[in-house]
């Protein structure tokens, strides 16, 4: 009888216990929604307002008679767009878009691009190579995007001497981390390429890496290693016709010397990026730590120059 009317307590006890835990199990679970969606919030509203809905990018095509010239503006009137392409990321994944801003903020702060000159895909691109993903499926994936959007292709190749010249920039930025020695941190397709690919292993989540990136775009050549310096303008002569827009490191303004290491990767952090003493390097040298780094003179020069030259940006 005692026996009984216990285990009838406990019956109860047990019941009310697992009851008051599915009670804290729900009240955490919509805490942590609530927190998620309010970090969601957060973000959209803090920097790629165009995430969701590319306004500017419905309207019509706008067709403008410039230095009497008949040339097709850009459909939100921008000189250059940098997209930015989630790779194994959903598009509303906050890590991808702190990522994205990051990167875009740090540029801005560089370049003197705003925020209007950025742009979030919202579809994500699912690589086949997932070891290395191709930068140029990446941009055809977002060129099919634009298409679907605007109705026409990505702002095109102008060519102004025998440099092309592209009005955008295809940024994938992907979650999976990459072998770095495949790799790299990551990579743009060549010296004025528009497009570019940021992988998921440590050292591409730094926000100076797009900024490495967007000035080979801009026609600035490697500097952390004085043979990898001068295979690139070599090549440039033969491509373009033309040579790197930043000088090449030596003994004097970088820690390089006269080595050539480039089997190994890079053999030198870089360029000083003013001067010897302001313990900064320049931005277009190794990824490798510690070294603090900005975009030396030089390189934002250059930089402004061609977007001022080039794309009228001035
Ligand atoms: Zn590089």
């Amino acid at each position: 009888m005692l026996k009984k009317e216990m285990s009838g307590q406990t019956k109860a006890q047990v019941t009310l216990f697992i009851i008051i835990g599915m009670v804290m199990v729900i009240v955490f679970g919509l805490l942590f929604y609530v927190r998620g969606y309010l970090i969601e919030r957060q973000l959209e509203t803090a920097l790629l307002q165009t995430y969701k809905r590319p306004v500017n990018l419905t309207q019509e095509p706008v067709q403008l008679r410039e230095r009497g010239e008949q040339r097709e503006e850009f459909p939100d009137r921008k000189e250059m767009m940098i997209f930015f392409v989630p790779v194994n990321y959903r598009p509303d994944d906050p890590e991808f878009l702190q990522r994205a801003e990051g990167m875009a903020s740090y540029v801005r702060s560089e370049t003197g691009l705003g925020q209007e000159n950025f742009m979030v895909i919202d579809q994500t691109y699912y690589p086949r190579d997932r070891s290395c993903p191709d930068a140029g499926l990446i941009s055809l994936h977002a060129e099919r995007w634009y298409q679907r959007k605007v109705g026409r292709s990505l702002p095109g190749v102008i060519n102004k001497g025998k440099v092309p010249l592209y009005r955008y920039r295809v940024v994938g930025i992907d979650s999976n981390e990459q072998d770095t020695a495949r790799c790299g941190c990551g990579y743009i397709y060549g010296i004025y390429s528009p497009q570019i690919f940021i992988g998921g292993h440590n050292c591409s989540r730094y926000n100076k890496i797009l900024m490495h990136e967007l000035g080979h775009s801009f026609g600035l050549c490697d500097e952390y290693d004085t043979c990898v310096w001068i295979d690139q303008d070599y090549w440039l002569h033969g491509a373009y016709a033309t040579s790197c827009r930043n000088s090449r490191p030596d003994g004097e303004n970088s820690d390089c010397g006269v080595i050539c290491c480039s089997e190994k990767g890079a053999c030198c952090f870089g360029k000083y990026a003013d001067t010897l003493y302001d313990s900064y390097f320049n931005i277009m040298g190794s990824a490798d730590t510690p070294p603090q780094r900005r975009l030396s003179t030089e390189s934002k020069e250059q930089i402004l120059l061609f977007m001022c030259e080039n794309l009228g940006m001035c």
